[in-house]
């Protein structure tokens, strides 16, 4: 039986104080949530901070991006190393956002789930197609060269710390949120490249979130569906309320 991730992604919002405040919130609205798996996901400079409001308590924190070398003269970047430094247990790798205005390809997301795996850390993989692609019902052929792309070369025992997201492009920050049986659809196609590739116990231990405008208004129906393991919150986590409102479920 998969336990429930939920896990907010708060982009590039909140300034120091807000993310401590968000994080404290957090803290105390979540207390007691015992039957779900959470994780948040803070600016890069605020990552101590959080993890330190956080120590203690059973929501993990995790980096948005990292680079996959592991030190050097890469300006700007973040390594998987520098985020277990501070407390990091997890990194988001190849957010639709990350594609679309940074140009992250199937390809860097291999290299940085694989230096994220080496150093400990639980990635999430993110993957979904565009508004386009979905309209050329393209979207599982989009999303099997973005899974087997990004897990290229990995082992099952790599695998036991992936975690895929399913988030349709065209549902992100939008409003617009696919369907359960939409989006259990999608799982259940990516459930089954994980069976094909890697086998059926990796593919039934494997937690495949969605996300895309998930709220606690839609929360109960998406979790619900066989194959939605929890979900990944943009919008609806920088809001403590919410975020702890979709966690109880
Ligand atoms: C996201 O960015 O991962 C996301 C799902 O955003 P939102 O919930 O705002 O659609």
């Amino acid at each position: 039986m998969r336990r429930l991730l939920i896990a907010g992604n708060w982009k590039m919002n909140t300034d120091l104080r807000e993310a401590i405040q968000l994080a404290t919130a957090l803290k105390r609205q979540l207390a007691e949530a015992e039957d779900v798996d959470l994780a948040v996901f803070p600016p890069a400079p605020f990552l101590a901070d959080v993890c330190e409001v956080l120590q203690d308590t059973a929501i993990e924190v995790g980096g948005q991006n990292l680079y996959h070398e592991p030190k050097g003269a890469f300006t700007g970047e973040v390594s998987a190393a520098m985020l277990v430094s501070v407390g990091c247990k997890r990194v988001l790798v190849g957010h639709s956002e990350r594609r679309q205005y940074f140009g992250e390809t199937d390809a860097s997301c291999n290299q940085k789930l694989r230096a994220a795996i080496a150093a400990g850390l639980r990635p999430i993989l993110c993957v979904g197609e565009v508004l386009e692609e979905r309209k050329a019902g393209r979207q599982e052929e989009v999303v099997k060269t973005q899974v087997l792309g990004g897990l290229e070369g990995f082992s099952v025992e790599d695998m036991g710390a992936v975690t895929v997201a399913y988030e349709p492009v065209w549902a992100i920050g939008t409003g617009e949120t696919a369907t359960p049986e939409q989006a259990n659809s999608m799982h259940g196609f990516i459930r089954g490249l994980l069976a094909e590739r890697f086998g059926v116990d990796v593919a039934q231990t494997t937690r495949i979130l969605y996300g895309g405008s998930m709220k606690p208004e839609n929360s109960k129906a998406l979790a619900s569906e066989p194959d939605i393991d929890g979900g990944l919150i943009g919008g609806a986590s920088l809001v403590a309320e919410k975020f702890a409102a979709i966690a109880k479920g």
